[in-house]
């Protein structure tokens, strides 16, 4: 593993290096880490901030329309590090499977693009991570290698998961969960598939779950049912 980085790059990251189960190891996984996004949302831009502040090799970003030019402006100058690659619109499932296999893992925030982003994460092999937001809570949850596929958890109780974000302030929270835990997973910080977190951001309490692979899962099990 090539741990060289330059004096400028210790300081960037100086905080990251710090900590014990990141260390320098875990900023080379991050650097050579990669992450497209499906679709796009206020959710997105945040996580992308913190994934680029963090040293990202290459992020992924699609519906490039949809972004103020002076935003990402600031995305792309924000680290000389990461390698901002900006896609065609990803509108069906042969858009993900040209595009995915090139990236590490998939992620989403755009409840309008789980269900592609969740079949070509499965169809790819690929980790996708999710952030969604409730009326007033945020679920973040990991899918696929070995575990479970979106699918599997649709016809369960979605953990705190409600359909529909009230609570405002709840997108950034989104954002910065989100991009927490794919910082992890990049950095090779175990996550299990399947593991899960609701925080209630009214209650102030934060529940972990863990979704099971379902044995008759239409998408993903060998034998489905249906
Ligand atoms: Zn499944």
């Amino acid at each position: 593993m090539d741990l060289v980085f330059t004096h400028e790059q210790i300081g960037r990251y100086s905080r990251h290096v710090l900590l014990a189960d990141f260390g320098r190891e875990g900023l080379e996984r991050v650097r050579q880490g990669s992450v497209l996004w499906a679709g796009f949302s206020e959710a997105v831009m945040e996580a992308s901030l913190y994934l680029c502040a963090a040293g990202l090799g290459t992020l992924g970003v699609a519906f490039p329309g949809r972004i103020e030019s002076s935003r990402l402006l600031d995305l792309k100058s924000l680290n000389p590090d990461t390698r901002i690659e900006l896609l065609p619109d990803l509108k069906g499932e042969r858009d993900y499977m040209e595009q995915l296999p090139r990236f590490g893992l998939c992620a989403s925030a755009s409840e309008t693009h789980l269900t592609l982003a969740g079949k070509g994460a499965r169809e790819s092999g690929k980790r996708l991570h999710v952030g969604v937001a409730g009326k007033t809570s945020v679920v973040t949850a990991i899918f696929g290698d070995g575990g479970p596929c979106l699918d599997c958890w649709r016809d369960r109780p979605r953990q705190g998961y409600s359909g529909g974000l009230l609570w405002k302030a709840a997108s950034s929270v989104v954002g910065s969960l989100l991009a927490s835990q794919i910082l992890k997973d990049l950095a090779g910080i175990d996550l299990p598939p399947g593991d899960g977190v609701c925080f209630d951001l009214f209650e102030g309490t934060a529940e972990p779950f863990h979704i099971p692979r379902d044995s008759n899962c239409p998408s993903c099990s060998e034998q489905p049912s249906g």
